[in-house]
This record gives C-alpha cells, structure tokens and sequence, in this order.
C-alpha cells in the first residue's frame, strides 16, 4: 500500500504531504509523476486560468464585453450579439447568391 510522502513544492519551495490516498488515486488515474505543486499553489494557479480574461470592444456597435479566451486582434472584435447577427446575414446572403 501507499504512504505519505512529502515533497517540495516547486512554486513556493514549502513542503507538502503528499498523502497515500492521493498516490492512490494518482495511480488510479495512471499519471506517472508526483504533484510538482502544494494543494495553494495549485488553486492559485487554477483561479489565475480563471481569471485570465479580457474585455474586448464590439468593432460593430461599441459594446464591451469580457471573454475569457486570449484575443489577438481586439480591435476586430464583434460582441456575441453582432456576431450572430452577422453571421446569420452571411447565411442568407450565402443563400441568396444571384440576389444582387
Ligand atoms: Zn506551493
Ligand atoms: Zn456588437
């Protein structure tokens, strides 16, 4: 069976346990490598990912919106709303070709 180990966390340098229920589940789960972080640094880091976001202004009608995704080109941006709404004229042009 398993038992708890202590390791060092590469992010803060503080030791943590690194418990025998975990190694099991670890294992369960097939991951070759021990936990390189403590359970904090970990959750920081998930809550960063969380909060990675960024506000973006509609190129179309000015509206601010937050995505949570990394943006490029912020200025060529549409909101969800112009977006659709673009995009379903684009359909209907795409569907109408000799309209014209
Ligand atoms: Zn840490
Ligand atoms: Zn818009």
């Amino acid at each position: 069976m398993y038992e708890d180990k202590t390791l060092t966390c590469k992010a803060c340098g503080k030791q943590f346990v690194f418990s025998a229920n975990e190694q099991a589940f670890f294992a369960e789960k097939g991951f070759q490598q021990e936990p390189t972080r403590c359970k904090e640094c970990r959750a920081k880091q998930r809550q960063e990912k969380a909060s990675r976001t960024t506000i973006i202004t509609c190129s179309n009608c000015g509206k601010k919106e937050t995505v949570t995704f990394q943006v490029a080109y912020p200025d060529h941006l549409l909101c969800d709303d112009c977006f659709n709404l673009l995009r379903t004229q684009q359909t209907n042009n795409q569907a109408l070709p000799n309209s014209a």
